[in-house]
């Protein structure tokens, strides 16, 4: 039986002819800033009209017309995007005029599962998704060892809140792993966390339009979720945090996700505002990384989370905010796929923020989530720039009192 590559994009078959070819959606918010910043990193990097969003909107045109072919170069302008969303909160005439694409990486992930039914997949990303099959992450590390970086004792088995650690956390970024797991401790948290039950969120598999492989996982940690009785799941991954608490409704419906889900920074923002906890200030200059599955992403179907991460950070440090905050804020680079089939690309990426982050005068840039503080730190190294990239839980569980 012949596949209908296209299904995946014809819903977009009304609104895509909305897209005025305004380019608005390629700079930062000019009113806000003061200054004319791009804030689109597939366009200004490839530096060709097709990367920048109204580009990639006509390529989808173009495969619901039926007058662009599934190709290599179609499937380069698709996955050579970071999904950050920058171009959908930027899309002005879409939101004053309410003739809306809503949500471009919805767009663009519609577009990438097109070209995935048509055998078009980035090699990365192929791998990848097999190793997610096999072994639940996407790592190429072995199911067995997600949880070597867990100390015994710290966990309660008849908790109603759970860690949902993820797959960044739990094998590339320990750090983040341990530093949540004794703040939760130090708060007198009692959580638990999911061991072998924990599989890939599925968030590199929705980016990369491996939509029914993500169902799968989906499935098994809703139900593993469930299993345990759970009220609240917590997550330090912005990555996590987006999937859980937004795809999942989506992809499973909204009754068969009955649990809470929030990030590390709105549950210490609620323990301080009932006074359960206190942070002591450590006095340091710092800045905020905006992770784009925190902020814009959310803003499309909850809200963002903007103002928690830096409730919390005021607290133990001076922020000095970079020009592009908030959501004008320059992605990291790593997400959509980008780190692994776009190496250089993600790191040109992140270089650039790291650029902002010396702009504003501080030698330390927070953020609040285990990929953007990867690759953040990857660039601060090959491009030897001597700056601290930290999480916020790390500070967090330094300065807990
Ligand atoms: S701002 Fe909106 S309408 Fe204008 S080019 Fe960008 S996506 Fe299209
Ligand atoms: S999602 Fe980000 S990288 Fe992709 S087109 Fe929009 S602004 Fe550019």
């Amino acid at each position: 039986m012949e596949i209908n590559y296209k299904k995946p994009v014809e819903k977009w078959g009304e609104v895509i002819y909305d897209c005025g070819h305004c380019r608005i959606c390629s700079l930062a918010d000019y009113h806000k800033i003061g200054e004319a910043l791009t804030i689109c990193p597939s366009g200004e990097y490839f530096g060709f009209e097709a990367y920048y969003p109204p580009g990639r909107n006509e390529l989808v045109r173009g495969i619901i017309e039926g007058s662009v072919k599934p190709s290599n170069k179609a499937l380069e302008v698709a996955f050579a995007c970071q999904v950050c969303n920058g171009c959908n909160a930027m899309c002005k005439p879409h939101t004053y005029f309410g003739f809306s694409i809503k949500d471009h990486s919805a767009l663009y992930e519609d577009l990438r599962e097109a070209l995935v039914l048509a055998g078009y997949i980035p090699e990365k990303h192929l791998e990848f998704g097999e190793w997610i099959e096999k072994d639940h992450n996407p790592y190429f590390e072995t199911h067995e060892s997600r949880f070597d970086w867990l100390e015994e004792g710290l966990t309660r088995k008849d908790a109603e809140v759970l860690y949902f650690t993820g797959c960044t956390s739990s094998y590339r970024q320990k750090n983040i792993a341990k530093a949540t797991v004794n703040a939760l401790n130090k708060a007198g948290v009692s959580f638990d966390v999911l061991r072998e039950e924990e599989w890939c969120c599925g968030s590199p598999l929705l980016r990369t339009g491996q939509r029914e492989k993500a169902i799968e996982v989906a499935r098994h940690n809703v139900e593993a979720i469930k299993k345990r009785g759970i009220k609240t799941v917590v997550t330090s991954c912005a990555g996590c945090y987006r999937t859980l608490k937004v795809d999942y409704p989506i992809l499973l419906g909204k009754r068969s996700v009955k649990f809470d889900v929030i990030h590390t920074s709105q549950l210490f923002v609620s323990m301080l505002d009932e006074k359960k906890v206190s942070l002591e200030n450590m006095g340091l200059d710092v800045t905020y990384h905006d992770p784009c599955h925190l902020g814009r992403h959310m803003e499309v179907y909850d809200k963002a989370v903007y103002e928690e991460p830096r409730d919390v950070l005021g607290l133990i440090a001076n922020i000095h905010e970079m020009p592009r905050n908030r959501e004008n804020a320059w992605c990291c680079g790593s997400g959509g796929g980008v780190k692994s089939a776009f190496p250089d690309f993600a790191l040109w990426t992140a270089n650039e923020r790291l650029k902002e982050v010396e702009s504003v005068g501080v030698d330390t840039v927070v953020t609040a989530c285990p990929f953007c503080v990867r690759n953040l730190g990857d660039a601060n190294e090959v491009f030897n720039k001597k700056l601290k990239v930290v999480d916020l839980i790390e500070l967090v569980e330094k300065t807990l009192k």
